[in-house]
């Protein structure tokens, strides 16, 4: 971990005073994957390693993941009623 990314984390892991992942919000435990922007080389938050592997697959674009959501959402309300 480069020192600058090392200040960065400092900071977040003080804004995230419930110790929960950033993601999905469930609590955190000592493995944290570092996200970061790759455009700007930038630390965005601590998630779990299933959203940060997550995030990657769906190239960081929130219409994707809406998107996959909502097809998601449709085929449970089928399977629930
Ligand atoms: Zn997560």
């Amino acid at each position: 971990m480069s020192s600058r990314w090392s200040k960065d984390l400092t900071e977040i892991e003080k804004e995230d005073y419930r110790n929960r992942y950033k993601g999905c919000g469930k609590e955190r435990y000592k493995v944290a994957n570092i996200d970061h922007c790759h455009k700007i080389n930038q630390v965005r938050g601590l998630l779990c390693t299933s959203c940060n592997k997550g995030l990657g697959q769906f190239y960081d674009q929130p219409s994707l993941l809406v998107k996959a959501s909502e097809y998601l959402r449709k085929f449970n309300q089928k399977c629930l009623n």
